[in-house]
């Protein structure tokens, strides 16, 4: 992975950028997302693994994958701002680019800046939780609300969620009068990923994943998916994913650091994927 600052060479391909945000002012339980983008570049580069997609393309090959490095937005001013900018900036410069979060709030200005360049974007959004609260602990901007923003501002056409096991009246009241596409946990089986030629933006929060595989988030739920499964959804979209977002990974709570392992497994499948449409 070459350094965005130092890229020279573009081609055909849609040029792939990793970029960490840390930031975890909007955490409503405990703080340590911050730490997550350095923690997950090491494991990247860790010895103990290759940089192999499972389609076979050697992510240390190519010359279309570039480091943006980390911002560190400030949690008592224009964290906002400056995060929907750094994303509009790589936008201008043809990126799709995977943001290491961070907590979850930070999708909410990140979209805004990929609404910007796609009006017409589909969202998939993987968690355990919708994230839809109009207002949690006294914030409209917590990592409980960043949907809620982005369904109120029009930013998306379609907003569909899944791996979803912790709905409140509140959230469902919210989902229905936004026409969320909901798919519960409890009815994974149905779930089809999307196919279409309509822009995508992944939003995957670590925690849509089981404790039992990934521990090292704030907001741990049991009863989710397995690694494996979230990589089969992934590689089952047919859609161009255009940004991404991974996040909540909590490294306070991964001493042994297989969740940040996790994440490195899922970057790799969603920069394949990013190329491939
Ligand atoms: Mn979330
Ligand atoms: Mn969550």
């Amino acid at each position: 992975m070459q350094r965005l600052s130092e890229a020279t060479t573009q081609n055909d391909r849609p040029a792939v950028a990793l970029a960490g945000l840390c930031y975890d002012g909007q955490s409503s339980f405990m703080p340590g997302a911050a730490g997550a983008p350095d923690r997950i570049r090491e494991a990247y580069y860790s010895d103990s693994t290759n940089q192999c997609c499972e389609n076979g393309l050697d992510l240390a090959d190519v010359d279309w994958f570039f480091d943006a490095g980390n911002r560190r937005p400030d949690p008592g001013g224009e964290w906002l701002a400056q995060i929907e900018g750094f994303a509009s900036e790589l936008l201008s410069r043809g990126m799709r680019t995977i943001f290491l979060g961070g907590d979850h709030s930070i999708s909410y200005p990140l979209v805004r800046a990929h609404a910007d360049s796609y009006p017409d974007l589909t969202i998939l959004h993987l968690d355990a939780h919708a994230d839809l609260y109009d207002t949690f602990a006294g914030s409209r901007y917590s990592n409980a609300c960043p949907f809620a923003r982005i369904m109120e501002e029009n930013l998306a056409r379609k907003l569909m969620q899944a791996g979803i096991r912790t709905l409140t009246p509140h959230q469902r009241e919210q989902a229905a009068r936004w026409d969320v596409e909901i798919c519960e946990m409890r009815d994974r089986r149905g779930f089809k990923p999307p196919q279409s030629e309509e822009p995508l933006y992944l939003s995957l929060d670590l925690d849509v994943i089981d404790p039992a595989f990934a521990p090292g988030v704030s907001h741990p739920e049991p009863g989710g998916y397995t690694t494996r499964e979230v990589l089969d959804i992934i590689q089952a979209i047919k859609a161009p994913i255009i940004g991404a977002d991974i996040v909540e990974y909590n490294p306070l709570k991964d001493p042994t650091g297989i969740t940040a392992l996790v994440a490195v497994k899922l970057l790799k499948e969603i920069a394949a994927k990013m190329i491939e449409v």
